[in-house]
């Protein structure tokens, strides 16, 4: 237990289901990368020399953006900031600092990030003994091109997470989504950060980790230091500080009453989903990286509803190759043994930034070149990527799902690719299964309401709810300032998914639900209502999604339903779909 200053609560959302109780290991998002020192084999030397050409182009790279800003800075504020960068470049650019690290890598066989520190080390002392003072003064700007560097060299790989006490409760101001992915849930116990929203990327990997999760509890963390007892509670939204003991033991009951409901929940695995009156529903599992299948597996998934390929590609010093990405994928489609592997193409932009692949954020990342945009303005990456998916076609059930499409062309243009790769695989003797079912994601309005034209070029749906509630009402998903109004069961909302699931069922393809919605088991009634018959999450609230489904009488509440679209009036509304979630 904490001395001195008493148990302090605070409040903020959940968004990890569970209760951690543990201790407080501060994270800072902006702090400068701590390093960690490894030994390489000589065969890696040319390799790791060749990262640190890389890190100083790409450090050079942004300081040239820096620059630009400099030039619109009035005054001498703006002159000063111009003359400290261009020193900066003249030091990354083929100077004694990167010949240095170079040499260091092959004399002391140690890794980039390693060798940059002990280099800068070195000479900051050489410039701290000199008498002129102007000289000693630039040992400051000796260590921030080297903390330049070793960001550029590792982007996300050294995040400071990695030496953690036992039993630690991560507290931060924010959590990138990459840093979020990196976490082992046997050794974190749970996380709180002060901003960030419900359906963030990064709310949405502590889900899937399983981890008990609480963001945008606002002012909590100038009260928390590295070590204090810590409490969050995921499922309310609390998180408390210096424990009483008999907050503790409330907690420690509280926390065991959730594992044993888990547990039992645990059973229904080999249950199929079917509603009371008979409706059979297919329960899939939303995936960020391959090490998830086993959690998959024991949810009882009948197959993967979405592979957020994206974070393949994330904390990675380079682009995984199309036989790095075919390993991947094969390892997945073999653990699933034939049940179906929906796999997402590159869904970079707005809150999954892709550093890696050179993405440079427009004026409003949410509404510009993302996604598919992206992958169609890099062929070469599309490629890369579909060639690996349809490679492992052959092994079992695979699909692929396109992020973001907004027009019927974007679906050509990939369908024109996709045949192209297909005869040329043959052609070279590799065999794939032809025709591969090639499904869109529903998360534009747009898409949503042209549905019908899209359900005629699209071989299946995928409701994406997080970003169709984003972009229908405007509300920044990651923003923790307007979480408040984010809601997916906003008419609006609710009438788009109707019409593309009525537009799909018109065309006869499939159609689901992947977004965050199709996890909350409030919402099952609903969406099954809406005649949606397959859902994807993240595998940890799939039991509890279960469970709602065997209870159900789905031809009990159809009428209700209806009814749910054509309320305009928001009290009345709250009502009907208060009386639905709770409906047998
Ligand atoms: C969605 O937008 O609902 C979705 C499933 O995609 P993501 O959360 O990865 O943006
Ligand atoms: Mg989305």
């Amino acid at each position: 237990m904490s001395p001195g200053r008493g148990e302090r609560v605070f409040d903020g959302l959940a968004v990890g289901a569970g209760i951690a109780i543990g201790v407080a290991h501060r994270h800072d998002s902006r702090a400068i990368v701590q390093v960690r020192e490894r030994k390489i084999p000589t065969a890696k030397v040319r390799a790791e020399q060749h990262r640190v050409l890389e890190a100083a182009a790409d450090a050079a790279d942004r300081m040239n953006s820096l620059q630009t800003q400099a030039k619109r800075m009035r005054g001498a504020a703006g002159e000063e900031l111009g003359y400290m960068l261009d020193a900066y470049q003249q030091m990354l650019g083929g100077s004694r600092l990167v010949r240095g690290v170079q040499k260091r890598i092959a004399t002391d066989r140690i890794n980039a990030e390693a060798a940059v520190m002990r280099e800068i080390g070195l000479m900051a002392e050489a410039f701290a003994s000199m008498d002129d003072p102007y000289l000693a003064a630039r040992i400051d700007d000796i260590r921030e091109v080297g903390r330049r560097l070793v960001e550029s060299l590792g982007k996300a790989q050294e995040t400071g997470l990695e030496d953690l006490p036992a039993n630690a409760v991560i507290v931060a101001d924010q959590l990138s989504p990459a840093d979020t992915a990196l976490l082992d849930p046997a050794q974190v116990a749970g996380l709180a950060t002060m901003f960030g929203g419900v359906e963030s990327h990064t709310a949405i990997v502590a889900r899937s980790l399983g981890l008990p999760a609480v963001v945008a509890s606002a002012d909590f963390l100038s009260d928390v230091k590295n070590g204090d007892d810590i409490i969050v509670d995921g499922s309310t939204g609390k998180v408390i500080i210096a424990p009483t003991a008999a907050t503790l033991t409330k907690y420690k009951r509280r926390r065991m009453a959730f594992l044993r409901t888990q547990q039992s929940l645990k059973k229904l695995k080999t249950v199929a989903a079917v509603t009371r009156d008979g409706f059979r529903i297919r329960l899939h599992a939303n995936i960020e990286l391959p090490a998830e299948i086993d959690t998959v597996l024991s949810s009882g998934a009948e197959g993967i509803g979405l592979f957020r390929s994206e974070f393949m590609f994330m904390n990675r010093a380079s682009l995984p190759t199309e036989e790095e990405q075919f390993e991947e994928l094969l390892g997945v489609v073999k653990k699933m043994n034939g049940r179906p592997v929906t796999v997402r193409t590159l869904d970079v932009g707005a809150d999954k930034l892709g550093d890696l692949v050179g993405l440079k954020p427009g004026p409003n990342p949410a509404l510009g070149l993302r996604a598919i945009r992206f992958s169609l303005t890099r062929r070469k990456l599309l490629l890369t990527q579909l060639s690996a998916i349809l490679r492992v076609s052959a092994h079992g059930p695979v699909r692929i799902l396109l992020p973001m499409v907004c027009t019927v062309d974007e679906v050509r243009q990939v369908r024109q690719i996709v045949a192209r790769l297909v005869s040329r695989l043959k052609r070279k003797g590799v065999k794939v299964a032809d025709p591969l079912p090639l499904g869109i994601m529903i998360e534009i309005p747009g898409a949503a309401l042209s549905a019908d034209a899209l359900a005629a070029e699209a071989d299946f749906f995928a409701i994406g709810t997080n970003d169709l509630t984003q972009y229908t009402l405007a509300i920044d998903r990651t923003d923790d300032q307007v979480a408040y109004l984010y809601n997916p069961l906003h008419p609006a909302v609710l009438r788009l998914i109707q019409f593309s699931a009525e537009a799909a069922s018109a065309a006869g393809i499939p159609v689901s639900v992947c977004g965050e919605m199709a996890g909350d088991e409030r919402m099952t009634p609903i969406l099954l209502g809406f005649g949606i018959t397959e859902l994807s999450m993240a595998p940890a609230s799939l039991p509890r999604v279960k469970k709602r489904i065997l209870d159900l009488n789905l031809s009990a509440i159809t009428g209700r339903v209806r009814r749910v679209t054509s309320e305009a009036d928001p009290i009345r509304l709250r009502g009907l779909l208060e009386e639905l979630s709770g409906a047998a």
